[in-house]
């Protein structure tokens, strides 16, 4: 059966049938075909050609595949039903990171950014040999942050992680928002980490949530500030100027604790005085994202900082944004999909739906965007033009 579906994709061509299609860069094509051959889109448009498979999707809402741009693609709940700690066997470990791979593809996100542990190298290259099922995986390896050391030990490290196979730099500026959020590194360490990061040709993503972290973080070139719930509108205004990405997370991360606090509870800062830090914090960041909105030039990119329980879910960040943040929906497909691909400096290869581009594609029961809640019904999966998963009722499968 494996076999003869290689074979298959490889010798023909794919043509997906399409009635409302996505470009993911603003554009919307109505009853286009589109062509794809061995792992890329060959053609929008146009007759199919002769042998293909056709996957008829006319049914259905078609976009690129979905990106997000913070995951924590490895953070699990053990067999016991708590955040994965210490003492858990390895063999189970990876069966709980496999699935949330599975999960997480089969939602519509066929590339996630983990920022980051050293277990994401691995599931990274399994899924990149391509029998294992999951999205895309970039990953920053192990953080560094205020206890790597001083701004000469932060360049070693920067040099470290990319020798270890890093495909960009995480580092945390700020304490958690469960201890308040202020800066933790000094202007030098910063300058250091994205500066070293930078002449070796990585990207940066900087953990900062005060306005004071956030600020230092874009001055020193960082490309993308992930979180920012207490960042003001003069920060704002200085990260557009400069072109930094900012990746806030409010549908979801903040969510997720909550709904699964027992799982949590008593695990580090996870006690009844962070818990409750995080329940006034889903305000606050959506106040904040709010206001970001009105900074036209602002690159808001999509990140969910998933963890534990929320894989599969990511979508959520999309529905809270347009629902309850009031985000234009175009803006945030837009978001999710070509915008997060420029901001990996992917956009050359996923993000969007064109000749040339790997064949992610995604089709939804429904429209995400007249009705959001449709984001959550991915029911045709496609990555690199495989697919993964085919709810679709009415899609053909034949010659
Ligand atoms: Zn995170």
């Amino acid at each position: 059966m494996t076999l003869l579906c290689s074979i298959a994709l490889g010798a023909q061509p794919i043509v997906l049938k399409t009635s409302t299609m996505y470009d993911g860069k603003g554009g919307t094509r109505h009853n286009a075909i589109v062509v794809i051959e061995g792992s890329k889109i060959t053609r929008v448009g146009g007759a199919a050609p002769a042998g293909a498979i056709t996957y008829d999707l006319t049914k259905f809402t078609v976009t690129p595949g979905w990106i997000d741009t913070h995951a924590h693609i490895v953070y699990h709940f053990d067999n016991n039903n708590r955040s994965s700690g210490r003492g858990e066997p390895q063999m189970q470990a990876a069966w709980h990171i496999a699935e949330n791979a599975v999960a997480t593809l089969d939602a519509g996100f066929t590339t996630i950014q983990s920022p980051g542990s050293f277990e994401d190298k691995d599931l990274r290259d399994a899924i990149a040999r391509g029998l294992m099922p999951g999205p895309r995986i970039l990953t920053s390896l192990q953080p560094l942050d205020d206890h790597t050391g001083d701004a000469q030990k932060m360049r070693e490290v920067v040099r470290e992680r990319k020798q270890q196979g890093a495909d960009f730099i995480k580092v945390f500026a700020s304490k958690s928002i469960r201890e308040g959020g202020q800066i933790t590194l000094t202007q030098e360490q910063i300058d250091a980490t994205c500066g070293e990061a930078r002449s070796l040709g990585l990207r940066t993503i900087v953990h900062a949530h005060s306005a004071e972290s956030a600020k230092a973080s874009t001055l020193a070139g960082c490309t993308s500030i992930e979180h920012g719930a207490y960042i003001t509108d003069e920060v704002f205004d200085l990260m557009a100027q400069r072109g930094t990405y900012y990746d806030p997370n409010i549908g979801l991360v903040l969510q997720n604790y909550l709904e699964n606090k027992p799982k949590y509870f008593g695990i580090g800062n996870y006690n009844e005085e962070g818990f409750a830090f995080m329940e006034k914090g889903v305000a606050i960041v959506l106040e904040t994202f709010k206001r970001a909105l009105k900074h036209k030039d602002l690159k808001i990119i999509y990140g969910t900082d998933a963890t534990a329980g929320a894989h599969g879910q990511n979508y959520r960040e999309f529905i809270v944004r347009v629902r309850d943040g009031g985000m234009d929906p175009m803006a945030a497909l837009i978001s999710v999909t070509s915008l997060s691909a420029k901001s990996l400096n992917l956009d050359d290869q996923i993000g969007s739906i064109a000749s040339g581009m790997q064949a992610d594609v995604v089709a939804f029961d429904g429209n995400p965007l007249s009705d959001v809640n449709a984001a959550s019904r991915a029911v045709f999966v496609m990555k690199g033009g495989r697919v993964y998963q085919n709810l679709a009722h009415g899609a053909q499968h034949a010659r």
